[in-house]
């Protein structure tokens, strides 16, 4: 039998990327799909397509992660359409590039809004209708090496998925008596639109293919299998932890 027979699971930002085939290899597993975009219906109606095609369902709900009221919308019409929620995917992120002295507010807000708040408060709105109804539930972020390894010029993005790690530590507490448990996934280089400028800039991708030692940036697929374990009852004493998928990345270091 699959492993997530009727699970729901909500994946943020799914209508491109690694949430894309998060959604897809949950459907695989046997989950039915709430694909959440906030303004690409077209990508969105794509990863429908293609959950059908692995035999799953999908619907498509529209909200901005960074805004409350969308978060909790997003909740109400997963049980109102679907009827319940098991699994919730904190994948929506974004980047934005800048030196740390030229950082605007709108920049940090933008970031921190979707990475950090966004995250945040799905979360909660997840944890309040299963802590109501006394069941337990999957919390699985998408965080990113920058939750521990610097990244200089992206201190937005690493502020964000460094609290975004010790906000699963402190959840994992908080939520473990509730049978709700909460990982992050920390992907290293991977193939997808949020890296379309360094995909298009051969000598810094060379530069980042020498510090990995498995030869090769990461594709989506690599980080949706760790997400289907993570949801799947194998995973059920796991909670707390950051899973690496960077290909040795983050272990790599060279004497010049
Ligand atoms: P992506 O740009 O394809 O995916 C990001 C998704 O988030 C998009 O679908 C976008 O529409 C969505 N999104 C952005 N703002 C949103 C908002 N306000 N509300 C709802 N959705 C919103 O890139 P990706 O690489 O698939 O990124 C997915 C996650 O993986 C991000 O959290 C990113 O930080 C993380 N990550 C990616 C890499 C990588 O190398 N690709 C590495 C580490 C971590």
């Amino acid at each position: 039998m699959p492993t997530l027979q009727n699970k729901v699971a909500i994946v943020t930002g799914s209508s491109s990327g690694i949430g894309q085939s998060i959604a897809i290899r949950l459907a695989a597993e046997g989950a039915n799909i709430v694909v959440d975009y906030r303004s690409h219906p077209e990508g969105a109606n794509d990863t429908k397509a293609k959950v059908e095609a692995v035999g799953g369902k999908a619907i498509l709900v529209q909200a901005d992660v960074s805004k409350l009221s969308d978060t909790q919308n997003l909740v109400d019409q997963t049980y109102k359409q679907l009827g319940r929620c098991d699994i919730l995917v904190n994948n929506a992120g974004i980047e934005k590039g800048a030196d740390f002295w030229d950082v605007t507010e709108q920049d940090y807000d933008a970031v921190l809004g979707v990475n950090l708040k966004g995250a945040f408060f799905l979360t909660q709105a997840f944890v309040r209708r299963l802590r109501d109804a006394k069941l337990p539930g999957r919390v699985i972020n998408i965080s990113s090496v920058h939750e521990d390894m610097a990244f200089p010029h992206f201190s937005t993005y690493c502020a964000s998925k460094g609290a975004m790690r010790m906000l699963t530590r402190n959840l994992a507490v908080e939520l473990g008596p509730l049978g709700i448990t909460i990982n992050n996934i920390a992907p290293g280089a991977i193939m997808t639109p949020i890296n379309t400028a360094l995909l298009g800039d051969k000598p810094k991708l060379d530069a980042l293919l020498k510090n990995i030692p498995l030869n090769r940036l990461g594709k989506p697929e690599d980080v949706a299998g760790l997400a289907a374990f993570l949801a799947a009852d194998d995973a059920a004493y796991i909670t707390g932890s950051t899973y690496v998928v960077d290909g040795g990345l983050m272990v790599n270091y060279h004497e010049q």
